[in-house]
């Protein structure tokens, strides 16, 4: 404004003028609106008539500026216009000078010159005020799109509300060492949102986030609401937040997400997911902040949404184990860090090994042994499921070559573990032959345990993938059976040859009446599709009873074995008899081969 103040001072002082003023149209509002003037009315009254004059309101020759398109020269003869300045500055008699603003023929505001009393304009005079009101234009254009530049670096598109960066700077601000109030966030992942964008468009999911992002800033407006992108938003608590405000604000944000917003005639509802992250200044970046946060998002999205977790050191340990066995998971695969345990299987009645199941160990250099359950699922994650599974096929079938090269008239099946992402790659089928003809294996000497959960999956590939390894005599077992959610009718249509018992139901069998309904279901399940039966996790010499009891005859479990290194399995097999009971001692697992 300084700057237009001392633009309308030289015209003042050069034109020889009383007062000159910039006046802007405020098209929403239908008014104009005044910007500048000079000199300073000291006296003004306050408010100010002159500062927003509508133009319903105005008098007739500040009406005219609204669409003026060509300078309007007024003299003293005429009325109405003089009233209010006359009011507003104290004087009478006034001749002007009023040339448009132009924007693409629109009339953006007006450049006004008042002389007291009367006064003429030459066309000189007139020219040079275009002029200098074509310059005032341009650079009212370049301020507000500087002004809209700047908007939008900072603002989300979408809902108007702070973007990422503006978070960050704002975090950023607030996390340094100066300030000691810790720092507390919430990321709001909205569950589900792909369910709305495919049953009523990208438009209706956009509509959806635009009035939940404008609902959550009214509902707290003392703290900042930004969006991050996609369905995520976050709100950065007040300074002086402590837990229990943000325990609230979660509870808060809960209900306004839950509360439908109505997107083309349709009602839409969603629950959303939270991650809580909170940080002393000085400790942490932004970056690292709404990562914690983002973390314990999506933890509560993997436990099926619609809750609120708060991230703590012991979830971050867990990252960082899990980034780390992410990184160099590949290179235990090429250098020979991952070693195959292999855990009896044994027919009850005779109490004879019948069967080995493969399970991989990695001997990881740093963390020591790790069990499967901290690397499977970090593997099917990041695509490595694929390589994981082949070295541990081609592993199991070589050992099972070299324990029957080393026990003549061995009978033992190979029981090898899938993953999901194995069953539905395309050269599955053809390593599975391979591996199979290397080692001089019958199809029917393997026997792969999928899990229910892959079955559901993709069902339509797996079911080629499972006729084509039934033409290799390969035998194909459920594993985890009863935790998944197969029916009937999909079990009938799957040609698989064995369910393998949930060790959950298995372990507690001798005591858990539930658990012996289940297992004795499965058990009859089994015997109506024709399919053969297997338990893990016998524990106890009552379970291994009451399964035989119950029509099973095949088991594995610590009862007889854990898993052991093959050099211990070998001793095993080659004992006087290879019979095991629950007298054969219990060999923890060691890399003694
Ligand atoms: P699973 O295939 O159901 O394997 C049985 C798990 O139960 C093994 O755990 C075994 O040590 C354990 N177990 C056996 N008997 C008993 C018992 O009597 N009591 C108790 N409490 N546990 C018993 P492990 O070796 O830690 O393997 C865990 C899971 O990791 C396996 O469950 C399997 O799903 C997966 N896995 C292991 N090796 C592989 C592999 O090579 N490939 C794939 N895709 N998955 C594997
Ligand atoms: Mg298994
Ligand atoms: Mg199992």
């Amino acid at each position: 404004m300084a700057k237009y103040t001392a633009v309308l001072r030289e015209l003042v002082e050069h034109l020889d003028v009383d007062v000159c003023f910039l006046r802007t149209n405020d098209r929403v509002l239908d008014a104009t609106r005044l910007v500048a003037e000079w000199p300073p009315r000291p006296n003004a009254p306050d408010p100010d008539p002159l500062a927003l004059v509508y133009f319903r309101n105005a008098d007739p020759v500040l009406a005219a500026t609204k669409n003026l398109t060509d300078v309007l020269i007024v003299r003293p003869e005429l009325g109405g216009h003089h009233d209010r300045v006359g009011t507003a500055t104290g004087r009478e008699q006034t001749s002007s000078a009023t040339v448009p603003l132009l924007s693409e023929g629109v009339t953006t505001g007006i450049l006004c010159l008042v002389k007291y009393g009367n006064r003429e304009w030459s066309t000189r005079e007139i020219n040079s005020l275009k002029t200098v009101a074509a310059i005032v234009t341009q650079s009212q254009a370049r301020i507000a799109a500087l002004d809209r530049l700047r908007y939008l670096a900072e603002h989300d598109e979408l809902t108007g509300l702070a973007n990422r960066r503006a978070l960050l700077t704002e975090l950023d601000s607030r996390l340094t060492a100066e300030h000691t109030h810790p720092v507390a966030l919430l990321l709001i992942d909205v569950d589900r949102l792909k369910v709305v964008n495919d049953a009523l468009g990208h438009a209706a999911g956009d509509e959806y986030l635009s009035i939940l992002g404008r609902r959550l800033a009214e509902t707290l407006p003392d703290d900042l609401v930004a969006r991050l992108g996609g369905d995520e938003f976050v709100i950065l608590l007040s300074a002086t937040a402590d837990m229990a405000r943000a325990e609230q604000v979660a509870r808060q944000a809960q209900q306004v997400a839950r509360e439908p917003v109505t997107v083309r005639t349709e009602e839409v509802g969603r629950s959303i997911s939270i991650g809580v992250a909170v940080s002393t200044p000085g400790t942490c970046s932004a970056v690292d902040l709404l990562g914690d946060a983002d973390q314990a998002a999506l933890a509560v999205k993997m436990a099926g949404g619609n809750s609120v977790l708060t991230f703590t050191d012991e979830m971050r340990t867990r990252a960082a184990v899990r980034n780390d066995i992410e990184m160099h998971l590949r290179d235990a695969i090429r250098r020979d860090e991952l070693i195959l345990h292999y855990q009896p299987e044994v027919d009850l009645a005779s109490r004879k090994i019948i069967g080995v199941e493969a399970l991989v160990r990695w001997y990881h250099p740093v963390r020591g042994l790790l069990q499967p359950d901290s690397f499977i699922s970090i593997a099917e994650a990041t695509n490595l499921a694929g390589e994981l599974g082949r070295w541990v096929l081609h592993e199991a079938c070589h050992q099972h070559f070299l324990w029957r090269s080393a026990i003549p008239g061995l009978a033992l099946g190979m029981r090898v573990n899938v993953s999901p992402a194995q069953l539905i790659a395309s050269d599955f089928v053809s390593t599975v032959a391979r591996v199979l003809n290397e080692n001089e294996m019958e199809g029917s000497d393997l026997e792969l345990e999928i899990t229910e959960h892959a079955v559901i999956h993709d069902l339509d590939q797996v079911l080629i993938t499972l006729r084509d390894l039934k033409n290799l005599g390969v035998q194909v077992a459920i594993d985890d059976f009863g935790t998944g959610r197969s029916s009937l009718g999909q079990l009938k249509s799957l040609p698989v040859d064995t369910l393998k018992i949930d060790k959950g139901f298995v372990l507690n069998l001798g005591t858990s009446p539930d658990d012996l309904a289940i297992v004795r279901s499965i058990i009859g399940l089994a015997g109506s599709f024709g399919l053969d039966v297997v338990a893990e996790g016998v524990e106890t010499d009552l379970a291994a009873q009451m399964l035989l009891a119950l029509g099973c005859r095949r088991a594995q479990g610590f009862l007889f074995s854990t898993p052991v290194p093959p050099a211990t399995l070998r001793r095993m097999l080659h004992g006087p008899d290879t019979a095991l009971d629950g007298t054969t001692p219990v060999e923890r697992p060691s890399r003694d081969w």
